[in-house]
């Protein structure tokens, strides 16, 4: 069997091989764009040359990039555990061209990596094309031979990619692997295409025009390419298996939450031994780029991703911090492709432990609590607001994971109500500071909490528990 390891080695010893400049994985935080919460795209790190900012590197180049979509425009976070494709951090396998080769190019190295290089059997393949671009339905023709009903065209912003309302923009072409019709799901584009038989691996961006204003004003005097592969998701076809779950990456990780919590992978506990080793994956890679659990921004999502999976090793039967004890695992199997993830093992396990001791303190009680508001209801039941908010405040349930701790169940949580009793909290708060004669500084310090989070202050929410933002 192929490693995942070496799946990624073999993907950029092909573009090597091409004349691509490889390029190392940039952290998760992004240095180039303080509006984007993590990398999310192998593209991110090359922003800036593909506006004309910066000089790129050399013509062409491929990366394994770490992406994270969890908070911010693209969250994968509520799917993980429940789909056999989706994870909150994933490598993108990248090449891009800065003006070199365009859309022919492109797809010739897409079809000669998935079916010459790596075998994969052209019949499972499917591209979609925007459905305007003519250009790449032929292309798809001519260099693949795919006939012309498996090339399907997509009107959607799917198949349409834009960086924002200004600068590069073109359509994409998008490659699905068919896994057999033993399992659910139609073609892109039919009404089941969110079922798992049609996998997307690749997506190929084809930058052709500018944007202003959010309209195309005209063509990019030197088109360029960006695309994007998930390694797990390939790892999952050329390892045989559908799930990335089964891939050997997560099956090591996995076995190592099976052992140390004695639940087998199974049933109910499928799910949440997928959400630990995901989850894991996340919060290891983010601690390691400098990304500390607090209560605000980046911080914040880190937090909530920790939390959730901590309730999840909770659910399992673990009666003590789980999740620092399973990074041994994970170095061991990504260490040597992301050495900063070994430099950062003490780091790692040192605040996982430390977060899942303190959230330990809240959970069991929380959990009461909420079995407490739930355990008459039904599918379709809701819980009111202000209990959601009770467990983020007083038990430092974030939101999403009491929305998770009931979503088995089919029961929603109101979030406008939630919201509510959280406006309410910090209208409460204020008029308390404003009441003990401190009005100038509380409204200062209300200002800075709000904006920075209160990180520097969770000193004294610790003993109410975590999570609160006032
Ligand atoms: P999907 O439609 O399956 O959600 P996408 O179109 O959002 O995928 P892209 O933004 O095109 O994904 O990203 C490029 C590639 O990265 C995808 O073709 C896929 O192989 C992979 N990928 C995207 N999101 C995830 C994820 N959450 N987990 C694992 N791999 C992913
Ligand atoms: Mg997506
Ligand atoms: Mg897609
Ligand atoms: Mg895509």
């Amino acid at each position: 069997m192929t490693s995942t390891n070496d799946i990624r080695r073999s993907f950029l010893d092909y573009f090597a091989g091409a004349g691509h400049r490889t390029v190392p994985s940039a952290p998760l935080v992004p240095y180039n764009d303080p509006t984007l919460m993590f990398v999310n795209a192998g593209m991110v790190p090359f922003k800036n040359i593909f506006t004309g900012l910066e000089t790129p590197p050399a013509p062409t180049a491929a990366s394994s990039q770490k992406c994270v979509r969890a908070g911010g425009k693209h969250n994968d976070l509520d799917n993980v555990g429940y789909t056999a494709r989706h994870h909150t951090f994933f490598e993108m396998l990248g090449n891009f061209s800065f003006g070199d080769y365009f859309k022919e190019q492109a797809i010739v190295h897409a079809w000669t990596l998935l079916t010459r290089e790596w075998g994969l059997d052209p019949q499972r393949l499917t591209a979609t094309v925007y459905h305007t671009d003519d250009e790449a339905f032929a292309l798809w023709g001519k260099i693949a031979g795919v006939p012309d009903h498996r090339i399907i065209r997509i009107p959607t912003k799917d198949n349409f990619w834009a960086m924002g309302d200004e600068g590069p923009c073109g359509p994409c072409s998008e490659i699905f692997y068919d896994h057999g019709d033993h399992i659910f799901g139609g073609p892109p584009g039919s009404p089941d295409e969110d079922g798992d038989r049609f996998v997307e691996i690749w997506n190929l961006v084809f930058m052709q025009f500018e944007q202003a204003a959010g309209e195309i004003v005209g063509e990019l005097p030197r088109p360029s390419i960006d695309t994007g592969m998930g390694l797990e998701r390939v790892a999952a076809v050329l390892q045989g298996v559908h799930d990335n779950y089964d891939t050997d990456t997560f099956r090591a990780l996995i076995t190592a939450s099976e052992s140390l919590t004695g639940v087998a992978a199974e049933g109910d506990s499928r799910a949440s031994h997928r959400v630990i080793a995901d989850h894991l994956r996340s919060s290891g890679f983010l601690l390691a780029d400098g990304v500390l659990p607090s209560n605000e921004g980046r911080g914040y999502v880190l937090r909530r991703i920790m939390r959730r999976a901590m309730r999840h090793a909770h659910l399992l039967g673990a009666r003590d911090p789980l999740m620092h004890r399973l990074v041994p695992a994970l170095v061991t199997e990504m260490g040597q492709a992301y050495p900063e993830l070994a430099r950062a093992q003490p780091l790692i396990e040192e605040t996982l432990e430390r977060e899942e001791t303190q959230f330990r303190r809240t959970l069991s009680n929380g959990l009461r609590l909420l079995d407490e508001a739930t355990g008459a209801m039904g599918e379709g039941g809701e819980l009111d607001g202000e209990t959601a908010f009770k467990l983020y405040d007083t038990y430092g349930f974030p939101y999403d994971l009491t929305e998770d701790a009931l979503r088995n169940r089919g029961i929603a949580v109101d979030r406008a109500g939630f919201d509510a009793a959280m406006a309410r909290q910090k209208a409460a708060a204020r008029a308390a500071w404003k009441g003990s004669g401190q009005a100038a500084d509380g409204e200062l310090w209300f200002d800075i909490a709000e904006r920075e989070g209160a990180t520097e202050f969770t000193g004294y929410a610790a003993t109410e528990g975590e999570g609160r933002v006032v």
